[in-house]
């Protein structure tokens, strides 16, 4: 595995390999990988020539009062585990390769940014939206790898892909989790003894939800994000939000009558937590 900086050499070892007909696989990461991470880069493995990860604590995507500057790092275990998985070139770029001084073409997220985390967090998805697509420029893949875990993200990346007409796959595997079914995140890490059991709770809930849905026929949102809310508030310090929408739109629905998504944030401790499941009738 080679482990790269520059952008400009990534985009020439790239182009070599296209050149050839080979497909390269992408996945964007921000490091402090876990089996989530992971999923993904197998997946990318399995569907490609060539695989490319990279690492990034993407500032533009963190708040000004998020926790950009503790965000959890740890490259050397990072690589190791990357090599093991047998991917071909980590790019590791530095801040100002990404966003060089005259760096203007920030990339609005679109509407899909309008509800769930995109009002919680102004900005995230702009910053989002603005690496992915300056990573997609740099290493111009075949595919690329998001996880359901981020179900949002996801969704604003494939709906970019589709605005710029850009030639790359989205591609996006289901969420890893934890033997108690906690959602892995590098942001776990922050979680204490006692956050870390109350955190559980986050999916328990989304386990009720469906379960209200399908099991017993319940199609009132008011009703399962009541349910959702009364098992999740004796765990958790704050409640985000809890939402039921659209699984494409994103819009707030009423009534569960195909499928939905249901989606939460909150907070454990200091630390923000978000899952989700999506649920069909
Ligand atoms: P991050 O490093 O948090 O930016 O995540 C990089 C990619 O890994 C994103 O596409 C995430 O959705 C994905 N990811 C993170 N956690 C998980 C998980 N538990 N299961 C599946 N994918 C995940």
């Amino acid at each position: 595995m080679k482990v790269l900086k520059s952008a400009k050499r990534l985009t020439s070892v790239i182009a070599r390999f296209k050149k050839k007909g080979k497909r390269i696989g992408f996945v964007p990461t921000m490091g402090f990988l876990h089996e989530g991470h992971l999923s993904l880069v197998r997946k990318a493995r399995r569907e490609n020539d060539i695989v490319a990860v990279s690492i990034f604590v993407n500032p533009t995507q963190f708040g000004p009062h998020e926790d950009y500057r503790r965000y959890p790092r740890h490259l050397a275990r990072d690589t190791r585990l990357l090599k093991r998985e047998g991917v071909d070139y980590l790019f590791v770029p530095s801040r100002s390769s990404i966003y060089p001084s005259h760096f203007r073409d920030y990339v609005r997220p679109g509407p899909l940014a309008r509800y769930l985390c995109g009002p919680k967090r102004p900005g995230h998805f702009r910053g989002v939206a603005t690496v992915v697509k300056r990573l997609f420029d740099i290493v111009a893949p075949y595919a690329a790898y998001f996880g359901e875990k981020d179900y949002q993200q996801a969704r604003i990346i494939e709906s970019m892909v589709k605005r710029f007409q850009l030639p790359v796959r989205i591609k996006t595997s289901p969420i890893v989790r934890e033997q108690d079914g906690l959602a892995m995140s590098s942001r776990n890490r922050y979680l204490s003894r006692e956050e870390r059991i109350s955190a559980r709770f986050l999916y328990q809930a989304l386990l009720l939800a469906r379960k209200l849905v399908r099991q017993q026929g319940v199609r009132d949102v008011r009703r399962v994000k009541q349910a959702v809310q009364n098992v999740l508030a004796p765990h958790v310090t704050k409640i985000d939000y809890v939402a039921i929408v659209h699984p494409q739109t994103l819009k707030p629905l009423k009534r569960v009558n195909h499928s939905a998504l249901i989606a939460l944030a909150c907070y454990v401790g200091r630390t923000r937590l978000i899952d989700n499941m999506v649920v069909r009738v």
